[in-house]
């Protein structure tokens, strides 16, 4: 199998300091295994969030270098589903922050962490900060749906609730991608939280007051949100879309001044 030049891990310690010259936006993927319904994989938020950061690295030529995966995040409130892995929040925070810390200690000074997975983000925010304020490099982070918010709301025909896990948008992303995957016959829709004029969720529409409680006392399937609107069109025109707004993002990103900082204190002299 030949060298792949977007896979930080295909080069060589040599090679990669040479790309540290050119100064491409290094991309950490995360995603989970975790729970998603009746008719999706465990791999969904892996597959779907690999799947996006895979081409838009192909398509940017050269301004994206790809980390491999972290495979795992924060889901402590899903444990009653068999199979998922839980890594709790200290540990995450730690270890990916331990990860962008490395990427910047060798010299890359622009980090994207890529999330696929809603409950990783507060973590992930967490880090992104942290590798600012720590190192040399500015880092962000993003969970997906976010860079296409108007093609989804395009596609979309659920109403509140129904793009939130396992549900309309990521049932039609993974449609688009590996139908023989998916077992639409087995997709139920479920909006199981108490009505409120303050609290729901959504992937695209979040609630003003932020609460999770644990999944089994509004989830019964693993679902919550509407996968019986999945269809492999929907999913195609949100991966093209989110992809090229990666690619966008990335080539913006690459270039963004940063000013220089002051420091205003007076320092007494001895
Ligand atoms: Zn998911």
């Amino acid at each position: 199998m030949a060298k792949i030049s977007y896979l930080y891990q295909h080069h060589t310690w040599q090679e990669l300091g040479a790309r540290v010259r050119e100064q491409p936006v290094v991309v950490l993927p995360i995603g989970s295994v975790e729970d998603h319904g009746h008719h999706l994989p465990l791999d969904t938020d892996n597959f779907l969030i690999w799947s996006i950061c895979e081409e838009a690295a192909k398509r940017a030529a050269g301004e994206i270098l790809l980390l491999p995966l972290i495979p795992y995040g924060f889901e402590t409130h899903h444990m009653d589903f068999t199979g998922t892995i839980d890594i709790r929040q200290e540990h995450l925070l730690h270890f990916v922050l331990d990860v962008t810390k490395s990427v910047a200690h060798h010299g890359f000074r622009r980090i994207l962490i890529a999330d696929g997975h809603g409950s990783n983000m507060p973590i992930l925010d967490l880090v992104a900060r942290r590798t600012i304020l720590e190192t040399d490099a500015l880092c962000g982070t993003f969970i997906w749906p976010s860079l296409a918010r108007e093609e989804i709301r395009r596609q979309r025909e659920s109403g509140r609730g129904g793009m939130s896990h396992a549900g309309e948008l990521e049932t039609s992303v993974y449609l688009h991608l590996a139908p023989d995957k998916v077992e639409m016959d087995r997709a139920v829709k479920e909006i199981g939280m108490p009505e409120s004029e303050f609290i729901w969720m959504d992937l695209m529409e979040g609630s003003p007051v932020h609460l999770m409680d644990e999944w089994t006392r509004f989830s019964k399937t693993g679902t919550y949100g509407d996968p019986t609107l999945g269809t492999p069109g929907k999913g195609e025109a949100i991966f093209e879309a989110v992809v090229g707004a990666f690619v966008r993002l990335a080539r913006e990103f690459k270039n963004r001044p940063r000013g220089a900082r002051t420091d205003y204190h007076e320092r007494p002299s001895d």
